[in-house]
């Protein structure tokens, strides 16, 4: 008798094949955007508790009250960007790193931040793991954006704001894309920003979505 159990790789490998699947069953059909989900072990990223469940296309609780997105989620919001090999992206909530890993397979840099230290010390072990050399992290308020590092190709936001992002849009390229969950309560609008090169930005509704909000400052807690 086969027990998949017997092999933890096979498993891991064939519920990852059948989750990227499920994503191109769902519209996520950029096959460079695939082939990133395929390549980042998301077990890697959802506490010891939750691991059993890192290939199902679910949302998942990460430490400090927060969440790592649901895989459809993720594939969406990446092929919505539009990445091209060369980009440098801001992505702001860092949570467990799953997304920012995905980004870095496919940007040539991705600036990550996140307001709890202990979320930021934990992605970077991950990253450190994955051998993933082009993220450089923050710890710090993501609503300020990076200004050092501005303007950005992409900007992606994966912790909903009530407001329109404009703080965030003057540190895009004036052809670059944003995109962010924006709405109050517990389910929010993804929106896309294009820009049209001279400092306008069309706006693409691309469905409902459910973020924990993004919060002012620092985290207090660890
Ligand atoms: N992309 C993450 C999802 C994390 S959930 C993943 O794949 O795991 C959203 C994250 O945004 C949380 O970790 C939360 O702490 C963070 N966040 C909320 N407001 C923020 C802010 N102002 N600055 C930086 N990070 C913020």
């Amino acid at each position: 008798m086969s027990d998949e159990a017997d092999d933890p790789v096979e498993t891991a490998q064939t519920r990852l094949a059948r989750l990227v699947l499920v994503l191109r069953s769902q519209g996520v059909t950029d096959p460079a955007v695939l082939s990133a989900i395929e390549k980042t072990p998301r077990d890697l990223f959802t506490p010891d508790l939750f691991r059993d469940r890192a290939w199902e296309d679910s949302a998942l609780p990460i430490a400090c009250g927060q969440t790592i997105s649901q895989p459809f989620i993720v594939g969406l919001m990446t092929q919505a960007l539009t990445l091209e090999p060369r980009a440098r992206v801001l992505e702001i909530g860092t949570g467990s790193g799953y997304q920012t890993a995905i980004l870095s397979r496919l940007a040539r840099l991705v600036y990550t931040v996140e307001r709890y230290r202990t979320l930021m010390g934990e992605a970077e072990k991950r990253f450190a793991t994955l051998g993933l050399t082009n993220v450089i992290t923050r710890f710090g308020d993501g609503g300020d954006g990076w200004v050092e590092q501005a303007p950005f190709d992409r900007i992606l936001v994966t912790a909903a704001s009530s407001e329109e992002p404009d703080r965030l849009l003057k540190q895009l390229k004036p052809s670059g894309v944003l995109v962010a969950p924006v709405g109050k309560g517990p389910v929010q609008r993804l929106v896309r920003y294009a820009g049209d090169g001279k400092g306008e930005f069309t706006k693409e509704q691309l469905g409902e979505v459910r973020f924990v909000p993004m919060l002012d400052g620092v985290a207090k807690e660890l």
